[in-house]
């Protein structure tokens, strides 16, 4: 604790504060006071309380002719209210104010009687009283003297009081006037000072935000130091961000703008007119509250809303001030999204062109459409993806690829749900809650239990041949960035389908029979060798279209081949998908039957050859003959259960053809 050291050539004398106050009840306890009527007030614990002593201290630093002055009195600083907050003295004044001079005491009139300061506190105005007024014994020998004082403002801030030995009232106040034009002129000065001080300790604070908000990507980070700013400035009000919904980030007190029309949110207000907005409470001045939207050059991101109990309304200058501040959070923020959007977006780029460069590897679509399903559900965090083939005809959508295999094959119609719409419309959609969009019902997805949807087409040369669905569980879980993405790879995947598709014909049309559509020979050589090597047995079935020349010559070739595709079709109607149907030559046609033994291909043999004498037309009858080979043959091979088929053939068209004959004969 200091006291006056001014007062006491330079020595600064310590006291311990519990001594002082211990000292104080002691001598009050002495002269018969009531020691609760020195109620002791903590020094400067208000803001204002503080500047008026500062202020005090440096005056009497700089005041002159200073132990005149003291030489019978005591000079007193009280704040407004009549608390007196310091008392300056010669070092060697007598009687107890000597040691308080630190001190602070209750001068008011409940506290002690009749005395200057305490009625100045009162009326607020000059005050002069005689020693023998006072009532309390220890102010006897003084007399008081007080003057308001006021700020610029006039409006008073506290007391200078002066206690006399000297019975002369004029003199005094005339002093203590004096005293005053200087003290508030060195308060004057404070108060200037105080703003300079202010206004450079909020240019620091603005410098300081402004660099960490743009050293930061983080947009969380960015948020809390703008809250952490303005509480910073304004501690006396409360701070609260506003933000939209794809905006809300984690952990901050940050609340949802929402856009209902109403005429008392002021935050939906300020966020859709982009300027600040202030509005005072009526009744009293002092509470109200702002809102000012955080801008970027691309848009307005959210609000921050400050509202305020106890301020003497802010001035223009500061209302200029918070739009700034929330301008420089608003571009920060908007800076921090671009990174974050930006990068996303690279990293979903970088992940659709490697994708895109793997798929142009592989040619076959079994491996395309694998890559694609498995890539694109970890790159979005899809619950589901498929990729849906538009049919030959054009009349549905299948699904050729998913990632829950029950799903291929599934048929989807074109005219309803949201594949449909996306083949109606050839428009990619993005559908953020499936749940609540009513426009379209698409139970497929709905069973799925898909939410959120992105749904692309495919197209080859302008024209549509699938579509590409991703989709996951949760709403709103894919971002517009997402969605352009998708699409950007959905051309790629069109490229590349069509590639695949056309490859698979070519690979089709090279071991097909262009007439019949059946297998060609060399197609069958291959199978039935791959057989002998893998199976334990199996048969061959040759055809041979009985007096095929006549066929020919009553009706035409046209007809012959007419009738050539009439009985690929009925036996491609009787066997199972292992089985292989193969044009061997002319008018003969070979069926392969693996894992069959000769029993089974003779029943197969008869059933057919009685189909093609019902149905074809003109009507024509055929022959065959069947051999089968079974793993330990003597001789196996697939050229001599071929010759051993075409032997009992020829046997069934020596014995009158329309028969079916087994090797051997
Ligand atoms: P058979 O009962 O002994 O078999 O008498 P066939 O007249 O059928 O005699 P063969 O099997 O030797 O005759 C083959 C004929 O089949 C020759 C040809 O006129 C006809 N032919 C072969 N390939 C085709 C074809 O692609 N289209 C048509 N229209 N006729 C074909
Ligand atoms: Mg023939
Ligand atoms: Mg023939």
């Amino acid at each position: 604790m200091v006291c006056c050291n001014q007062f006491n050539e330079g020595k600064e004398i310590l006291y311990p504060r519990e001594q002082i106050i211990e000292e104080y009840y002691q001598k009050a306890l002495e002269d018969g006071i009531d020691p609760s009527q020195f109620r002791i007030i903590e020094k400067g614990n208000d803001i204002k309380d503080a500047q008026l002593l500062t202020v005090f201290h440096r005056f009497l630093h700089f005041v002159r002719d200073r132990d005149l002055l003291f030489e019978h009195g005591i000079l007193i600083l009280a704040n407004r209210e009549g608390k007196v907050l310091e008392l300056a003295h010669p070092s060697d004044f007598p009687d107890f104010f000597q040691k308080g001079d630190s001190e602070c005491f209750d001068w008011s009139l409940e506290a002690i009687g009749p005395n200057a300061i305490g009625l100045t506190a009162k009326k607020g105005i000059s005050t002069f009283v005689n020693g023998s007024e006072h009532y309390h014994h220890l102010l006897k020998n003084y007399q008081s003297t007080s003057v308001p004082i006021s700020d610029s403002s006039k409006q008073m801030i506290g007391i200078l009081g002066f206690l006399s030995t000297r019975n002369y009232k004029a003199q005094a106040l005339g002093c203590l006037q004096g005293i005053l034009v200087a003290f508030e002129l060195a308060y004057l000065e404070h108060e200037k000072f105080v703003v300079l001080e202010r206004e450079a300790k909020k240019r620091d604070a603005l410098f300081d935000m402004t660099q960490k908000l743009y050293s930061t990507m983080d947009v969380n980070e960015i948020l809390s130091e703008a809250i952490h700013t303005f509480q910073l400035f304004y501690p006396e009000v409360q701070i609260e961000l506003w933000l939209t919904q794809e905006y809300l980030v984690s952990n901050l007190p940050i609340k949802q703008l929402m856009f209902i029309p109403n005429r008392e949110d002021i935050n939906g207000q300020a966020f859709l007119e982009g300027k600040l907005i202030l509005r005072r409470r009526k009744q009293n001045e002092k509470n109200g509250e702002i809102a000012a939207p955080l801008r970027g050059k691309q848009g307005v991101y959210g609000v921050i809303h400050i509202s305020y109990d106890q301020i003497d309304t802010f001035t223009e200058e500061e209302i200029s001030f918070i739009s700034n501040i929330a301008d420089i959070i608003g571009m920060a923020f908007e800076k921090a999204k671009l990174y974050q959007q930006s990068n996303h977006l690279v990293k979903e780029l970088r992940a659709i062109n490697e994708l895109t460069k793997r798929l142009n590897q592989s040619l076959t679509l079994d491996t395309i459409l694998q890559i694609v399903i498995s890539e694109l559900t970890k790159l979005y965090d899809a619950q589901h993806v498929s990729v849906l083939k538009v049919s030959e005809k054009k009349d549905c959508l299948t699904v050729i690829a998913s990632n829950i295999n029950s799903n291929v094959g599934m048929i989807v119609s074109l005219d309803s749900g949201y594949m449909g719409h996306v083949y109606q419309n050839k428009e990619p959609i993005i559908v953020s809650d499936i749940q609540a969009n009513q426009q379209i019902v698409d139970p497929y997805m709905q069973g799925l239990g898909c939410r959120s949807l992105m749904s692309v087409p495919i197209l080859s040369n302008d024209e549509m041949i699938g579509v590409l669905s991703v989709s996951n569980s949760k709403p709103l879980h894919f971002s517009y960035d997402d969605f352009k993405m998708l699409q950007h790879f959905a051309q790629h995947l069109g490229l590349v389908l069509t590639n695949a598709f056309l490859h698979e014909k070519l690979q089709k049309v090279a071991i097909t029979d262009y007439l019949t559509g059946l297998y060609n020979r060399s197609f069958l050589d291959s199978k039935m060798q791959e057989s002998q090597k893998n199976d334990e047995l199996g048969s061959l079935i040759l055809f041979d279209i009985d007096d095929f020349k006549k066929i020919n010559d009553t009706f035409g070739h046209q007809i012959g081949d007419q009738i050539l595709i009439q009985f690929a079709n009925i036996l491609e109607g009787s066997i199972r998908s292992t089985d292989i149907a193969s044009r061997w030559g002319g008018e003969e046609i070979a069926l392969y039957l693996p894992q069959i033994d000769t029993d089974i291909a003779l029943q197969i043999g008869k059933r057919i050859l009685k189909r093609v004498g019902q149905e074809t037309s003109p009507k024509i009858t055929a022959s065959a003959g069947i051999a089968t080979w079974k793993q330990g043959d003597k001789d196996l091979s697939v050229i001599s259960l071929v010759r051993h088929a075409d032997q009992a053939l020829y046997a069934a068209k020596h014995k009158g053809k329309n028969q079916v004959i087994v090797y051997p004969a």
